[in-house]
């Protein structure tokens, strides 16, 4: 690897995955597994190219696109897009490598893939967002399709710049095909689909829940930490709190926002987040001078707190589940260190790679030595495989040109995440020996089953021999 160029986050995604291997009799039982490895670990494809478009003063901007098509062994690429300022092209292959598995563990036909830019959303108009979406997807078109690769939304891309892109694309290819996932409801979009990562999430947790406490406990009474305002931390604070679970804390890139109140959050409270977030402000502004109207009613001094430069972690007190939301990294080894101190006995990324390696290494430690209080994390890949699962049968109702009832998008995503529980559990109970009274390893299980499935595709299709 020396004289490739560093890419600390693919890097960090890969070392996880391939040490849950490593450590599982995976590579005993089937030794031509780790040349599987080694040629799944290299992107089918990768693509870059340079987006020029006017600002509102007239002046020209340019950033740089990619997309990584990383595997399509068990479909078209799937994956989203981010619009972030730290986007590389590190970041995207740590996110289409994580995607490659999650989409497996989905149980739908979907490959691997993630793209985006290092572009800014934050302080733009919505005209400057328009001229970098249709920007973006007059080169990004050439490289998809309904059959082939199939984007959707990730942290800045919601679904305005989804309509913006699809709109783009239809121009270009004069073709109306689900080439994009997370539309708007009345063009192609799927019920659901907003409110898949969160509900999902939650749907996973609590099966967690449900296993370590043999069927005595659920939601209700436990108290919930969750990092992130987007709309991942959104729907999942509104399914805990439908669950009968208090909400202590939201965050963003500026800081935390934390009750001390019994109750929590408030649905109303959490609405009220979403819409500050659509209008593009921070957290912080909810207290400032120039917060409008409605959010100086909604949020009281008295009940919140608002810390800025922090995470929530170590300053909500006592909890029960930690559901990091926002971004990579978002747990310390001293942040898990401390969630362990405060009774957390749940950890489940929201986010993709929402822990450190640390961090990780530090639930599992605490995991297998069995102690009463034992903590149990789940990876992003198989806790937040919600967004993309409902993007799949997205993918599904615009072939069939049907659209399906929330209901019916629902039970099949409950469906999905109890299933992405049970393949963890029983993976690593078959390939990770450490003894009944022991909670299994959730992070080994669903790498290993993810890995596993990917990789007999890849060789059916010629891929290793
Ligand atoms: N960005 C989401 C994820 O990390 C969803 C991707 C999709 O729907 O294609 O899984």
């Amino acid at each position: 690897m020396s004289n490739l160029p560093s890419e600390p986050e693919f890097e960090q995604a890969y070392k996880e995955l391939a040490s849950t291997l490593e450590n599982s009799t995976l590579f005993q039982q089937h030794p031509e597994y780790r040349k599987a490895l080694k040629i799944a670990s290299i992107p089918e494809r990768v693509i870059q190219f340079r987006v020029v478009w006017e600002d509102d003063k007239g002046e020209l901007q340019v950033n740089r696109g990619y997309r990584v098509q990383f595997n399509s062994a068990l479909g078209p690429y799937k994956g989203g897009l981010r619009f972030h300022p730290s986007v590389n092209l590190s970041i995207l292959k740590f996110l289409g490598f994580e995607q490659i598995f999650k989409n497996a563990l989905t149980g739908l036909n979907m490959g691997g893939g993630k793209g985006g830019a290092d572009f800014d959303p934050k302080g733009k108009s919505d005209n400057e967002i328009r001229k970098f979406c249709v920007g973006f997807m007059t080169e990004l078109s050439r490289h998809i399709g309904a059959d082939t690769d199939v984007p959707a939304g990730d942290i800045g891309v919601s679904p305005r710049e989804i309509g913006f892109m699809f709109g783009q694309y239809k121009k270009i290819r004069n073709q109306w095909e689900g080439v994009l996932t997370g539309k708007g409801l009345s063009w192609g979009g799927s019920l659901i689909r907003p409110e898949a990562t969160g509900f999902g999430l939650v749907y996973y947790v609590q099966h967690m829940i449900q296993h370590a406490s043999k069927g005595s406990e659920t939601f209700a009474g436990k108290r919930v930490v969750i990092s992130g305002s987007g709309n991942v931390a959104q729907y999942a604070a509104l399914k805990v709190i439908e669950l009968g679970g208090t909400v202590v804390s939201l965050s963003d890139s500026q800081g935390s926002l934390i009750t001390e109140s019994p109750e929590g959050f408030t649905p109303a409270e959490i609405e009220g987040i979403a819409a500050l977030k659509v209008a593009r402000k921070q957290l912080s502004s909810i207290f400032s001078a120039d917060a409008d109207a409605h959010n100086n009613t909604l949020f009281s001094q008295s009940k919140f707190k608002y810390i800025p430069n922090v995470r929530p972690w170590l300053h909500v007190g006592k909890v029960d589940v930690a559901l990091p939301c926002a971004t990579q990294n978002e747990i310390s080894s001293e942040e898990a260190q401390g969630l362990i101190d405060a009774g957390v006995k749940y950890v489940a990324e929201g986010s993709n790679m929402g822990s450190t390696q640390g961090a990780i290494d530090i639930f599992e430690a605490h995991r297998e030595s069995n102690k009463n209080n034992s903590i149990w994390y789940a990876p992003g890949k198989a806790a937040n495989l919600g967004g993309v699962a409902v993007s799949g049968l997205e993918m599904a109702q615009n072939s069939a040109r049907l659209n399906w009832t929330r209901e019916e998008v629902d039970r099949k995503l409950q469906d999905i995440m109890k299933s992405s529980f049970e393949n963890g559990l029983e993976t690593a109970k078959r390939f990770v020996s450490e003894g009944e009274e022991v909670l299994p390893s959730l992070v080994a299980g669903s790498n290993i089953a993810g890995f596993m499935k990917v990789a007999a595709a890849m060789k059916d299709q010629g891929d290793w021999w």
